[in-house]
């Protein structure tokens, strides 16, 4: 009898998303219904915004306690009752952080497998990854040649793409990450301009000295402190990108700041937020020109993959102490 083996919820986190919040359980499938499909699950892409489907309210989908975790994964049919999804094909969808998951087909997209790893569909080509950025960056925060452009949490999934594609784009790119191993990857991995640490150095002060004319566009992955930092040096109209607030997620009830907020009337400038969703019709080509970057590899994705499905909870605990460089996942298998 095959077994699936699934991480979920059994305690509602408060504060940190600590492994004791997740049980983990192997149990045997139930038989194949009449218009289900069985993918074998491959890689489960590890999110700041599950943090957020954990509290039982929220703005993303929920998870009920006692229910497998909500997760974004890649994987192959091992059985199907629906025509034209064959046992063998590569897919995409809300596969849950299992090994086993049993679904519809509403659930799912088929995905080329000639690109080699499928955990290409969770990082660069991952709707919550590249194609965030993707959005982020073309449909919102379009920055101009010349521009300065600052990302937080820029050696993340999100952040790291964005940076490169503002660079593309023409603008002078200034990252924001935790420690030394993190700048040091941002200037010399991702080439990025220059790079601040805001765990040790004055995140203020290092702004003034690498924008003095103040930073065009501030694309922002964690809110708090940083926000605050980068609203005190904007340059007159600058656009402030909210792309997520990670800092935040913890404590939802108790959101800190902005407090630098009167900057945008100081400065004559503008905070946007956006979820990739928002924009339906730029997922498409999104995917098409991050899909063209990875095979010229002018895109630098790099994947930090912990093996093992009772790994899950380890692991988007290690990416809230920000142990992740590039895209995080769990391999099931
Ligand atoms: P990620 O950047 O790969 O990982 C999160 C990173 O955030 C960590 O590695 C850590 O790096 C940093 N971090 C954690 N706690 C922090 C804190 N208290 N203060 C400052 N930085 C902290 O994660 P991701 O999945 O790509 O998500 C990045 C952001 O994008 C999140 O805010 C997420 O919600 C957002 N997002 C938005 C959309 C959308 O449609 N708008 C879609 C997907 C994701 P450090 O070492 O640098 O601290």
């Amino acid at each position: 009898m095959l077994k699936n083996t699934r991480v979920v919820l059994s305690k509602r986190p408060v504060g940190d998303a600590t492994p004791d919040c997740f049980t983990v359980e192997t149990v045997e499938v139930e038989p194949l219904l009449e218009g289900q499909i069985r993918v074998a699950v491959e890689y489960i892409s590890v999110d700041a915004g599950t943090r957020t489907m954990l509290r039982g309210e929220g703005f993303h989908a929920q998870v009920d306690l006692g229910q497998t975790i909500l997760a974004g994964g890649v994987g192959r049919i091992i059985e199907s009752t629906v025509e034209g999804w064959d046992e063998g094909q590569a897919v995409r969808g809300g596969l849950g952080s299992q090994t086993i998951a049993t679904v519809t087909p509403k659930m799912l997209e088929k995905v080329d497998d000639s690109v080699g790893s499928l955990s290409v569909y969770l990082g660069a080509l991952g709707a919550s990854t590249g194609v965030t950025a993707w959005i982020g960056i073309r449909n919102v925060a379009k920055p101009q040649p010349g521009d300065i452009f600052v990302v937080s949490a820029a050696a993340g999934a999100v952040g790291s793409i964005a940076g490169q594609i503002a660079k593309r784009d023409g603008a002078t790119v200034i990252g924001i990450a935790g420690g030394n191993r993190k700048v040091t990857y941002l200037t010399e991995r991702l080439g990025f301009d220059a790079a601040i640490d805001y765990k040790n150095e004055d995140v203020n002060a290092r702004l003034r000295e690498l924008a003095p004319d103040g930073i065009n566009v501030f694309f922002d992955n964690v809110g708090g402190p940083v926000l605050d930092a980068v609203l005190d040096n904007l340059a007159m109209r600058a656009r402030v990108i909210i792309c997520g607030a990670i800092s935040q997620y913890d404590d939802l009830d108790n959101v800190t700041g902005p407090s630098m907020y009167l900057r945008l009337a100081e400065r004559q400038s503008v905070m946007e937020g956006f979820a990739f969703f928002h924009f339906p019709e730029s997922i498409g080509p999104a995917a098409a020109e991050l899909r063209e970057w990875i095979d010229d590899g002018s895109l630098i994705m790099d994947e930090e993959i912990l093996e093992g499905i009772e790994r899950y909870p380890e692991a988007l605990q290690f990416m809230f102490n920000g142990g992740n460089l590039g895209k995080l996942m769990v391999k099931a298998g």
